[in-house]
């Protein structure tokens, strides 16, 4: 006989200690299941939270926020994965949908710095700065910036999609590809669009950038979503983390729940922010779709991926703030797309993370590289080559980051490496993909309660609805979607139910 602790010890080591059940008290039936906490998630589940509907928010990983994450290291550091900035329309869209003191929180990034072989100019990234520019620097008329702001402006989701921002382009700058760099740089790294993609996913993230600058959170992304959770709970939102959707059931009748952890939930509506591909695909299943809906779900291109790199200063080590908010730097001598996308990287975007990105935090210097990439070129390779690679990400990084930030490797603290394999495994984007999808996704997406009645997708589609401001705007879209599903149930049954008294 042991003693009680030691006999306590060895029933752990038979059995184990009891798996935690992060689903204890869930209810058997809500009348919307959200799948995934994204940004779109999130919104859709609190502007229906607010409405009075149950609603049960379901998150595969151990924290909230989907791509809209961060991560803490030994010594203070804190960094942003995707903080590095949004358009304006975030303070519209946080105080209607979350509260004022996100969107009070939100403030202005004023030094957004070029450097490539072809131009070096620090802007605030607006209407009038760029048509300075454009007019002193590149020595373009006013008449024709003028009028492609105004097309830019004007483009909607109606237009004609068959022409290519590369043609809106050759349209008014004719031959200047140091301008077309200047308009595009920013939006291929923002959304992952390129030149012969639809002009109008250019004209619409271009033109809402370029209305007041480029904002981002103060506080940093733990803050905001910390501050999204405490709302979604005030309204009344039942959250689940470590909570893993295997299938979402559907019925005759449509929608009818969903099996998570093994267990089926019953919902009159389920909105899922998981990938728009995997949604269809895996977590409802062919067979319940046209054909010619699957076909046309197989045949959206996914969005390119990316890779950083997060370097964090040593104490009492800061930049100075000239250095740039936001930095798109270039060593290739011509602007190609393709190149943005190239395993040996030529275009790094810097972020700058300066003390005032968390005031309430210890005062710190964080520097976040970011490149576009394709997830093929780091899926096969052997556990090896890829930690060889990642460090050589590293070493390329950090040679390239000694001309803006000098003897970078003597003051840092902490360095890492994420790749597209990283953004897979922690999302479950399949490849990794940093935007969701092309454009082609959208009318996928916009089209599935047509297809499944109270099935919904909300998350990242079409460069449009993608970034952190069109996650948030598409999750409201679709909540309004369920309102209106909903709340036409309620009337048809109160009708019944009122037509047989009488
Ligand atoms: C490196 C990088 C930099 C970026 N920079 C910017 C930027 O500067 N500005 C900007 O506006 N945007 C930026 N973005 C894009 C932006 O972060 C995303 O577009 C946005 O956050 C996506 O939100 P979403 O709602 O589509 O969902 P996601 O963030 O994709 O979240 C989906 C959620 O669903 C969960 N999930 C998936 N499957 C399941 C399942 N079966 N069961 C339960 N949960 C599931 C996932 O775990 C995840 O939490 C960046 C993205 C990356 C990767």
């Amino acid at each position: 006989m042991g003693s009680p602790l030691s006999n306590r010890r060895r029933l752990l080591q038979n059995n184990g200690p009891m798996p935690r059940d992060f689903l204890l008290g869930v209810k058997p039936q809500y009348d919307v299941v959200v799948i995934g906490s994204g940004l779109a998630g999130m919104t859709a589940a609190n502007v229906l939270g607010r409405a009075g509907y149950s609603v049960l928010l379901l998150e595969q990983h151990y924290k909230l926020g989907g791509m809209a994450t961060w991560f803490k290291r030994p010594g203070g550091h804190i960094f942003d994965v995707s903080l590095h900035g949004f358009p304006y329309g975030m303070i519209k869209s946080c105080r209607r949908y979350w509260t004022s003191e996100i969107a009070d929180s939100i403030v202005q990034l004023r030094n957004i710095r070029f450097d490539n072989p072809m131009f070096s100019l620090t802007t605030t990234y607006n209407r009038d700065d760029f048509t300075r520019l454009l007019v002193e620097k590149f020595q373009i008329s006013p008449g024709a910036v003028g009028a492609f702001f105004e097309t830019a402006r004007g483009m909607n989701f109606y237009d004609d999609q068959r022409l290519t921002t590369g043609e809106l382009f050759e349209r008014f700058f004719p031959g200047r590809e140091d301008v077309v760099r200047l308009l595009m740089e920013p939006i291929v790294y923002a959304n992952g669009s390129t030149l012969e993609d639809p002009a109008i996913t250019y004209g619409i993230v271009f033109s809402n950038f370029m209305s007041k600058g480029v904002f981002t959170f103060s506080g940093g992304t733990d803050r905001l979503v910390e501050l999204m959770r405490k709302a979604l709970i005030a309204n009344g939102v039942d959250i689940r983390i470590k909570a893993d959707v295997t299938a979402i059931e559907v019925g005759r009748e449509g929608v009818r729940g969903v099996v998570v952890n093994g267990r089926l939930i019953g919902a009159r509506a389920v909105v899922s922010n998981a990938n728009l591909r995997s949604t269809v695909l895996r977590l409802v299943g062919e067979q319940h779709f046209d054909r010619d809906f699957v076909e046309q779900t197989r045949a959206v291109r996914l969005n390119n991926s990316s890779t950083q790199v997060y370097i964090g200063l040593k104490d009492n080590d800061f930049v100075e703030e000239s250095t740039g908010d936001l930095l798109f730097s270039s060593t290739a001598d011509h602007f190609r797309t393709d190149l943005l996308l190239s395993r040996s990287v030529t275009s790094r975007t810097y972020s700058f993370y300066y003390p005032r990105t968390r005031p309430q935090g210890r005062p710190r210097c964080l520097i976040v590289s970011s490149t576009n990439a394709q997830f093929s070129d780091w899926m096969n390779l052997s556990e090896q080559d890829y930690q060889a690679s990642k460090q050589d990400l590293i070493e390329t990084t950090l040679d390239h980051l000694d001309r803006y930030v000098p003897d970078i490797r003597q003051r840092l603290d902490h360095v890492e490496a994420s790749t597209p394999r990283t953004f897979q495994h922690y999302t479950c984007h399949v490849e990794g993909a940093s935007f969701g999808t092309k454009f082609e996704g959208l009318a996928v997406s916009r089209s599935l309660p047509e297809q499944i009645r109270g099935l919904y997708h909300a998350g990242s589609v079409g460069i449009i609805m993608s970034g952190w401001l069109g996650a948030i705007n598409y999750g409201v879209i679709v909540a309004n979607d369920v309102d209106g599903l909903l709340s036409r149930a309620a009337i048809a049954t109160t009708g019944a139910a009122s037509g047989e008294h009488a």
